[in-house]
């Protein structure tokens, strides 16, 4: 039984403080306390709101108590699991709900399967699935929280071998609006079940995912880093689209950056950073791997066996600088295409700009458009234009838009997950049509005051 904080009788915001630290069994912070700064601030501080209080839930009832009491006082609810999201709907001026105390993972390794907290980030689940062989795909990056991740969709490295991280959501604990603790998965609340997987923190507080786990003992993986031309770039897409699901290529074309296992000398040089991930048989990865290095001489490559954890450890250098992005499909990049990405980056005189892209197909593409709420399920390319906000926010803003326009190719569809700062009209781009509909009749039963709205909003029917 939730036992709700009672705000009815509060005057000011110190007695709300004084009620939840009564009333809730985890931690609730204030702007006196050390860590107050450090939990406001997203990873891309576009702004750093200046939240009442800080609450760290030890459970799901403790995350009711606080939707709670700001449903009864009006406050802004702000959820926040890995600070990643670029527009930083992390931080805000009311309560702001820190996930990352929520970090159970509790592995059935012989059923493979695991419920793990939402506050975890994607390396913290890896390293600790790791000495089992077991995996869940999550991005690209192991600094990014499972909470927002999960909730947007969850492309990366094992996404064509074994589908988006919501592919392999079996089951979730959500907190809704109303303060109810629910579980939920494909028989029990099927259209909420259906919206979480997409539909981002639109529904409630997700307190914890319940996933299917891969056997993944071993990748061939890490940082392959070739010259960027028009045809290389052609290239490599083509090489990626024609590969065995196991291999994903994730490449960024962009100045070298100034990482410390880059040579200095090539620090700057306009190059295709690659991370690559092959995850079939060992046997078989040389092989797999060939028509990459068969692109052309690699400026670097540092692609050798480890664990798929390994690649979660590396990390580009973007922490602390807002980024103006821009994000849709594409259906080819040829060699147009990479001379257009190419021009463009010549044109910015910005100190990180950069064309990221991802071929996506194999198991993406294998689920029906309309059974989670990713629908961009047939769209073979993903990819951004983005650049720092610091120097230039007219200009950025400007370059990105300008070079998103030259690389459109009549899909106008956008990934949740890589929406940024001023993106606040692309909720339809992000879910077309139906699934539009379906989100906002679902919004209208689980969240009809809109209470969830620090996020890429879905407004109720
Ligand atoms: C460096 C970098 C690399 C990335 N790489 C990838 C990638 O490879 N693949 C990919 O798919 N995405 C990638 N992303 C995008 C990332 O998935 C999104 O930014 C995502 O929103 C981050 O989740 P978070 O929990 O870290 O962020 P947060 O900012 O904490 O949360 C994002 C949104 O989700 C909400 N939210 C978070 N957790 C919950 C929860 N448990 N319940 C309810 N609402 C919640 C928040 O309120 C917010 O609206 C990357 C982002 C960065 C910055």
């Amino acid at each position: 039984m939730v036992q709700q904080v009672s705000t009815g009788t509060i005057q000011d915001q110190n007695d709300l403080v004084e009620a939840l630290r009564s009333g809730l069994d985890g931690q609730v912070l204030t702007a006196d306390h050390a860590e107050y700064d450090e939990a406001r601030t997203p990873f891309f501080p576009v702004k750093i709101g200046k939240p009442v209080a800080v609450e760290r839930p030890k459970h799901a009832d403790d995350v009711a108590r606080v939707v709670d009491a700001a449903r009864r006082t009006g406050l802004p609810l702000i959820v926040r699991s890995g600070a990643h999201h670029a527009a930083a709907h992390s931080t805000g001026d009311g309560l702001l709900i820190d996930l990352r105390s929520l970090n159970n993972l509790d592995i059935d390794v012989a059923g493979q399967t695991a419920w793990v907290g939402a506050g975890l980030t994607a390396r913290e689940v890896a390293w600790a699935l790791a000495p089992h062989g077991l995996a869940v795909g999550f991005g690209d990056t192991g600094s990014v929280g499972i909470g927002g991740l999960t909730l947007g969709g969850g492309i990366g490295f094992l996404s064509r071998l074994h589908g988006m991280t919501i592919d392999n959501v079996l089951a979730a604990e959500i907190v809704t609006a109303d303060g109810r603790v629910h579980t939920i998965d494909h028989e029990q609340e099927p259209d909420l079940f259906w919206a979480i997987r997409g539909g981002g923190g639109n529904y409630g507080v997700v307190t914890k995912f319940r996933y299917r786990l891969a056997r993944v003992p071993q990748v061939y993986g890490g940082t392959l880093i070739l010259p960027a031309t028009p045809a290389t770039i052609a290239r490599l897409a083509q090489v990626c689209a024609e590969a065995d699901d196991a291999l994903t290529v994730i490449p960024t074309v962009m100045p070298a950056p100034p990482m410390p296992f880059i040579p200095a000398e090539i620090q700057g040089q306009m190059v295709i950073m690659a991370v690559v991930c092959y995850a079939g048989d060992s046997g078989q990865a040389e092989e797999a791997l060939r028509p990459l290095r068969e692109i052309a001489t690699p400026v670097m490559d540092l692609v050798q066996p480890m664990p798929y954890a390994a690649l979660m450890d590396e990390e580009l250098p973007f922490r602390g600088h807002p980024m103006a992005i821009r994000n849709m499909f594409l259906d080819h990049i040829d060699e147009s295409v990479g001379a257009t990405i190419l021009e463009g980056l010549d044109r910015s005189d910005s100190w990180l700009p950069l064309v990221h892209f991802r071929v996506l197909g194999g198991a993406i593409s294998r689920v029906a458009p309309d059974a989670t709420a990713y629908a961009h399920r047939k769209s073979p390319i993903m990819v951004f234009v983005a650049r720092p906000l610091e120097d230039d926010e007219l200009a950025a803003r400007q370059w990105t838009e300008e070079l998103a326009t030259a690389l459109y190719q009549g899909y106008n569809g956008a990934y949740v997950n890589f929406l940024g700062p001023h993106d606040g009209d692309r909720i339809e781009a992000a879910y077309p049509g139906e699934t539009l509909a379906r989100l906002r009749r679902v919004k209208a039963s689980y969240d009809p005051t809109n209470l969830f709205r620090n996020n890429d909003n879905i407004r109720p029917a």
